[in-house]
């Protein structure tokens, strides 16, 4: 059995990633494949990891005005033919409902892929006058896409979000709010709890969301170079708004159709976590998004071992460490502590008999690698601590990654090497253009997202001094 602590359980990152990633998302418990392809069970650790990111990004985003509802996951067809270019984006991702009590229905029903035009359904009905705006709405919820290339977490064909959908009396009110979300809610989620260096900008036109006059995104670097979409937060403009006559009655006394955001974050967000902190070892979970942050585990199962434990496992909980006590001795040692090895929780108390006589145990700190001994009666003040410098280290390796591993050229085909090569590339967007992404397409290559030079969102498509960061995506 002790074997097993040394066996090599995962495929290492740098011989086949996907294959790493796969193994992870597997021996770490986080999920299963569904039997419909494309569909993910996510495991009891997995969706722990999204209970808190519920949580963080919840609060955040009351904290930004909106409120929680629910609207209904069937929409009838006729609804996603009123805004064309929307229809156009999702048409063919859309799974289709015909049937329902053993009869073919009067109108197929759309299983949602977004919900803006149901929103817009209502929205039309709740707003009024201008007193009723701004109206903001977030929804938790599933939506299904079916996707071609699934792959667990990352693009799966049923997935989990907060979709918040908002309308305002002007367009500077959106688009301002649309910003606040990016950067209040996704961003500071994103940089402060999961630990990832995120890229804010602007998506090119042909990168928008279907239906969107602008869409703004944050990109994250992966362990192999490759950029995912981490969330995104769209200006609708008024399009919404037109084909579903959601106006109000201004101060004025005319009628004015509102303007609108659509924001969302998925699961794909725990793939992103993987990617991004995983080594060959598992998984590494920043403390402040760890649901358990702190395992103490009993070395052998006598009754000394087990009380002690139990008493560091209050004692830590006392000091506002989130921990678990890992008292099943009847598994052995080292097989537990492989297995939150490769769950990723950032520290491990391990306590056994000899460690009792000595008042110590050994402290095994998964962020940064190392063990050592520690004085029992040190834990609670030493923690805290350790715990904040594992996520400050987490992010600073993230922010690393990709500073060392982004370049500027000034040639389409530079910034193909570049991506082709695991790298990210920036090149003035005036030296690409719409033709030069359409281009990058045939190299597998695409823009992420356009920046300023100072690192800020550029108001418009064609500012100048704008940026392309052009990289290989999931
Ligand atoms: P959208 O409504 O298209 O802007 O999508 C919102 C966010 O959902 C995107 O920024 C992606 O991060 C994420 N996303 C899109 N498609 C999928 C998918 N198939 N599985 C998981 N996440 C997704």
């Amino acid at each position: 059995m002790r074997a097993m602590a040394k066996a090599p359980v995962l495929t290492p990152q740098a011989d086949d990633f996907p294959r790493w990633y796969q193994d992870l998302i597997s021996k770490a418990e986080l999920a299963d494949n569904g039997p419909v392809r494309g569909t993910m069970v996510i495991r009891p650790y997995g969706y722990g990891l999204w209970e808190r990111m519920q949580r963080e990004l919840d609060a955040r985003i009351k904290e930004a005005g909106a409120q929680n509802a629910y609207f209904p996951l069937l929409i009838p067809q006729s609804y996603l033919t009123r805004e064309a270019e929307h229809v156009e984006g999702f048409a063919p991702e859309l799974a289709v409902v015909t049937h329902g009590g053993g009869k073919e229905l009067e109108e197929p029903a759309v299983v949602r892929p977004t919900s803006e035009t149901i929103v817009n359904e209502y929205f039309s009905k709740w707003v009024q006058s201008y007193r009723d705006l701004p109206l903001l709405v977030n929804q938790w919820a599933n939506v299904v896409r079916w996707e071609m290339r699934p792959r667990v977490f990352l693009r799966t064909t049923e997935f989990l979000w907060q979709e918040g959908h908002t309308a305002h009396a002007t367009y500077e009110e959106a688009r301002d709010y649309a910003a606040r979300i990016h950067r209040d809610v996704y961003a500071d989620f994103m940089v402060n709890v999961l630990a990832v260096d995120v890229t804010a900008g602007r998506k090119t036109p042909a990168e928008r969301f279907a239906g969107a006059i602008n869409t703004l995104t944050l990109e994250a670097m992966m362990g192999d170079g490759k950029a995912l979409q981490m969330a995104t937060s769209h200006e609708l403009g008024q399009n919404f708004a037109r084909a579903f006559h959601t106006q109000y009655l201004s101060k004025e006394g005319t009628q004015e159709l509102v303007w609108q955001t659509s924001w969302g974050s998925t699961t794909r967000m725990i793939g992103a976590l993987v990617m991004s902190h995983g080594d060959d070892h598992g998984l590494r979970v920043p403390p402040r998004l760890a649901a358990v942050q702190a395992v103490v585990l009993a070395v052998k199962g006598d009754d000394a071992v087990l009380a002690e434990v139990r008493r560091i496992g209050d004692t830590l909980r006392a000091a506002g460490v989130r921990v678990h006590v890992d008292d099943r001795t009847d598994i052995p040692f080292g097989r537990r502590a492989v297995d939150w090895e490769l769950k990723g929780v950032p520290i491990r108390v391990e306590v056994g008999p000899r460690d009792l006589e000595n008042g110590t145990a050994v402290l095994v700190r998964r962020i940064p690698g190392g063990k050592e001994p520690v004085r029992i009666d040190a834990l609670a003040s030493l923690l805290p601590a350790s715990l904040e410098e594992d996520q400050a280290l987490l992010l600073r390796q993230s922010r690393e990654r990709r500073q060392s591993r982004t370049s500027d050229v000034t040639t389409a085909e530079e910034a193909v090497e570049a991506a082709a090569s695991g790298g990210w590339a920036r090149i003035p967007w005036a030296a690409l253009g719409p033709e030069g992404e359409a281009r990058l397409a045939e190299r597998a290559a695409t823009v992420r997202c356009l920046v300023a030079e100072d690192g800020s969102v550029p108001d418009t498509d064609d500012a100048p001094g704008t940026i392309a960061v052009v990289a290989r995506a999931y």
